[in-house]
């Protein structure tokens, strides 16, 4: 027999689930012909691959780079995940995917954008279908498998900050556009309920939407109201069950209402004084797993995760964000509800690490943590953060620590990982400026050069810099 290329002595794990096994591997153009002892194989090129893993590529189950793979250079921005070897991303993840929009909401699609991108997205489509197609036209250095965003969709219907339930013309039509794009060749529909608009969404509306899902037998997925033991979105009692366990139980019913299978969305517990609930928040799966819910969960290998400046606030706040963070009486009233807040989870201001301030007048502070950043400016901490969140127009990224551990202490993030129902993913922003988050490099690989441990929170920033030759 022969071959183009034989990967020998390697280390291969099969993706069956079966044990890690020596191997050789033989690879005739683009399929692997033999697995086996190939000694005897004739092959044009071959890869001493002892004492190194051979694995199919990996697949990043909760991605926000479909917002990156449009556009000719795509192939340079995401080589941090091809290093990793990962193949396949799933994009348009917590309820925010770049289609659909309408006329009135292009203005917030585009301005959501700059989340992930720095420049906003043109958005040169207007459905899933243009997208996706624009996607087969362009060329992808990945696999792209897209959900579509249950916000981008009521964004569309009824605008980014509606505050209210749907009307039932409006919840049709918020249907119909699901529909379509899942039609387009979706995998699923997403929620994100912990930012605007997704954050306005009650049970029934939430039943619906995975009701949409359950309909084309697709998936449901959730990032879910709350992660930390308090939170100020909910008015009950956090004892005896916390917050973000009442936050999963949500999600939970309202999958079992539509008939929807359920990926929950980045398990994690924020601040030193949720990560005890940890124990508690998988025996609830495993109860509803054994009630019958098809129910699994994904998360980072890391104590930090990234996500907007904004998302501290609750939903009430937010459609007039701006006029209260400006207003020094009303800030007095968000610094005392944030400390109250912050005391009984065990996560402050101070535990926030700006990665691009996305406005000229902060970018100085990228990488500094938010206490640090203020000090230097010579403002208070809150101060600080608001008017960041304010002349970044809400888009400031950062990375916030104390996520299911910190350094030395991992046990809930360990038990997270560890758990069989568990899927790795990375949930990063890959930022063109500013401080990276780890999970862009080291998510797949078992350690990252420069990284000594996977909590390592703090690679270089800049991977431009980081990859140019
Ligand atoms: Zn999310």
């Amino acid at each position: 027999m022969e071959c183009d290329l034989r990967l020998a002595d390697a280390t291969l794990i099969d993706g069956t689930g079966a044990p890690a096994r020596r191997a050789d591997v033989a690879v005739r153009g683009a399929e692997i012909v033999a697995v086996g002892d190939l000694t005897d194989v004739q092959a044009q090129r071959t890869f001493d691959c002892a004492g190194r893993v051979v694995a199919p590529g990996f697949i990043d189950v909760h991605s926000h780079s479909d917002w990156l793979v449009p556009g000719a250079d795509a192939g340079a921005k995401v080589e941090p995940f091809l290093r990793q070897g990962m193949t396949t991303l799933v994009g348009g993840n917590c309820g925010f995917s770049p289609a659909p929009f309408s006329e009135a909401s292009r203005r917030s699609q585009s301005e959501s954008s700059r989340l992930i991108v720095d420049e906003p997205l043109e958005l040169q489509w207007h459905d899933m279908a243009g997208f996706l197609d624009a996607l087969d036209q362009d060329g992808v250095p990945l696999n792209v498998v897209e959900l579509v965003g249950h916000g981008a969709i009521r964004s569309a219907v009824m605008g980014h900050l509606e505050a209210r339930a749907p009307r039932a013309d409006e919840l049709a039509e918020m249907e119909r556009l699901a529909a379509e794009s899942l039609d387009a060749g979706c995998a699923g529909v997403s929620t994100g309920l912990g930012y605007a608009p997704g954050i306005f969404a009650q049970a029934e509306e939430l039943a619906a939407v995975a009701g949409w899902a359950a309909r084309a037998d697709k998936l449901f997925t959730s990032h879910v109201r709350a992660y930390s033991r308090v939170s100020p979105v909910y008015t009950t009692d956090p004892e005896p069950v916390p917050h973000n366990v009442q936050a999963l139980q949500e999600v939970m019913r309202a999958a079992r209402a539509g008939g929807a299978r359920l990926q929950l969305s980045h398990l994690i517990f924020v601040g030193r004084r949720t990560w005890p609930s940890c124990r508690q928040a998988l025996a609830e799966i495993e109860r509803e797993r054994e009630a019958g819910l098809d129910v699994a969960f994904d998360a980072f290998p890391y104590t930090a995760g990234n996500t907007t400046a904004a998302v501290l606030f609750p939903p009430e706040m937010l459609p007039h964000l701006e006029s209260i963070l400006a207003d020094p009486e009303a800030l007095e009233g968000v610094k005392a509800l944030g400390r109250s807040v912050f005391e009984q989870i065990g996560f402050y201001l101070e535990d926030v690490q700006i990665m691009h301030a996305n406005a000229p007048a902060f970018d100085a502070y990228d990488g500094f943590f938010v206490g640090d950043a203020a000090k230097r400016a010579g403002m208070d901490t809150w101060e600080f953060y608001a008017r960041m969140v304010i002349e970044s127009r809400r888009q400031a990224r950062v990375l916030n620590h104390t996520y299911s551990g910190h350094d030395g202490e991992e046990d809930a993030l360990r038990s997270v990982l560890a758990h069989p129902l568990c899927t790795i993913e990375t949930d990063t922003i890959l930022t063109e400026r500013g401080h990276q988050n780890p999970a862009s490099y080291g998510t797949f690989p078992p350690r990252f050069p420069g990284c000594s441990t996977p909590t390592c929170a703090r690679v270089s920033s800049g991977w431009r810099r980081r990859f140019a030759r």
